[in-house]
């Protein structure tokens, strides 16, 4: 059985990258740039002030002290939107708004807090002031000519924003991989439906299609195919037009598990079928020409996992983003944790940050029967093959399944026990 490392270098080497489309900028937010944007202006585009204030010369003002106050004869005024056109007179201020132009001739501003009014038409300075100070200069965010986002780039609304300041309404990204979802068994009905004798509610589709979306891919339902080689055969061969194919359930060694096979009838090159993990372990991976074909366990918590750890990374790599795996970091254990079978374990756990510190639990059974164990966790806890038992306080690594404040049962009775 291969690593879960193994498995993820096998996934992405099968990776193509999409081609990517325009659309407008406003739009953008949550896709990944398919081009460089280089900056053909400056930003700003002209010196402002970064305070309300007095625009000024600073060679004016060099000798101004506590008892010495400089006074200046006020020529007009400056605001966002609506420049002093002249220069500066000599020994002269401008009133000057945040954003306002720096007049020709002024090299500095005097915030309005440091300087006194006396009476109209003139200004007191107390104190001198740096040449440069509260001026924003020309450029000194972003300079003409420099590559400010990169392709592969996930954009996020500051790119947005950084992207509607050069001048840009409209964007290409990366086309979202259309992800076809099949699920299989004789036991699904749609979510509709009431369930007959034996039967559940196909699940899993759609907790695949909120993944594969937040993922950055396009979902397509192919339905249920009942757990016949024929009917899963007519149903993948719809979804290989699609740019991964995610199937469900049937990809194990029961009696009625066939997707192994119709996979491979169907043309489907399998590169690896069992994985060293829990759970998950029966995930197979295929390519057929251009698409990647993923047989997912058909326990719900072992779909969501190995859709998290697998389909996940290959779906940000075929968007062209560079970093794919999930970020993770250190937490300090509630409690004893041990994977066993020398496996890699994703346990569902909860964090939380006792005074700075993160600690986790896990969210109660790890039967990956447990739904609502994906429900009530904000974490996966990931121990590695082959690693020792871990004793409360012991470090343990976690990866982030959602913001931790929002929504994670904490404390109380563990819902799922
Ligand atoms: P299988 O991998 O087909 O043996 O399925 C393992 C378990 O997952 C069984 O209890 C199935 O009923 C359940 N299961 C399979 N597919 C789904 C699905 N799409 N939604 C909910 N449960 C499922
Ligand atoms: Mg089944």
């Amino acid at each position: 059985m291969i690593s879960a490392e193994e498995a993820l270098r096998i996934i992405l080497e099968a990776v193509r990258a999409v081609r990517g489309e325009t659309i407008g900028v406003a739009r953008a937010a949550g896709r990944t740039a398919a081009e460089d944007i280089t900056c053909r202006t400056d930003v700003p585009p002209f010196d402002n002030s970064s305070m309300d204030g007095f625009a000024l010369r600073s060679s004016d003002v060099a000798a101004a002290g506590p008892g010495r106050p400089v006074r200046l004869a006020l020529a007009g005024e400056s605001s966002a939107g609506n420049p002093f056109g002249a220069k500066l007179p000599a020994r002269a201020a401008v009133r000057v708004m945040t954003g306002g132009v720096i007049p020709r001739g002024a090299d500095t501003v005097v915030p309005l807090e440091q300087a006194e009014g006396a009476g109209t038409g003139a200004v007191l300075i107390r104190a001198p002031s740096r040449a440069g100070s509260y001026i924003r200069r020309r450029g000194e965010d972003i300079p003409r000519g420099r590559r400010v986002i990169v392709r592969g780039d996930l954009l996020t609304p500051p790119h947005i924003g950084v992207l509607s300041s050069l001048g840009r309404t409209r964007v290409s990204v990366a086309r979202r991989p259309r992800t076809a979802i099949l699920a299989t068994g004789d036991e699904l009905v749609p979510p509709g439906r009431i369930p007959g004798p034996g039967r559940i509610r196909n699940s899993s589709s759609y907790a695949l299609a909120g993944m594969v979306e937040e993922a950055g891919g396009e979902p397509r339902f192919i339905g249920i195919a009942r757990d016949r080689k024929e009917a899963i055969r007519r149903k993948v061969l719809r979804g290989l037009a699609a740019d991964i194919l995610l199937l469900t359930g049937g990809v194990s060694v029961g009696a009625r598990d066939f997707v192994g096979e119709v996979l491979r009838d169907a043309g489907v090159d399998i590169r690896f079928w069992k994985v060293n993990i829990r759970p998950g372990s029966p995930l197979l991976f295929g390519v057929a020409r251009r698409t990647l074909v993923f047989g997912l366990p058909g326990n719900p918590v072992s779909t969501a996992v190995t859709f998290l750890q697998f389909v996940k990374p290959a779906l940000r790599r075929m968007l062209g983003q560079r970093d794919v795996f999930p970020f993770r970091f250190a937490a300090l254990a509630d409690e004893s944790l041990e994977c066993g079978g020398g496996k890699r374990c994703y346990l569902r756990g909860i964090v939380r940050s006792e005074a700075g510190t993160l600690r986790v639990r896990t969210t109660g059974s790890q039967s990956s029967g447990v739904m609502t164990s994906m429900l009530a966790a904000n974490c996966l806890i990931v121990l590695p093959e082959g690693g020792k038992a871990l004793s409360p306080g012991d470090l343990v690594e976690i990866e982030l399944l959602r913001d931790p404040a929002s929504g994670a049962r904490s404390g109380g009775k563990r819902s799922d026990a």
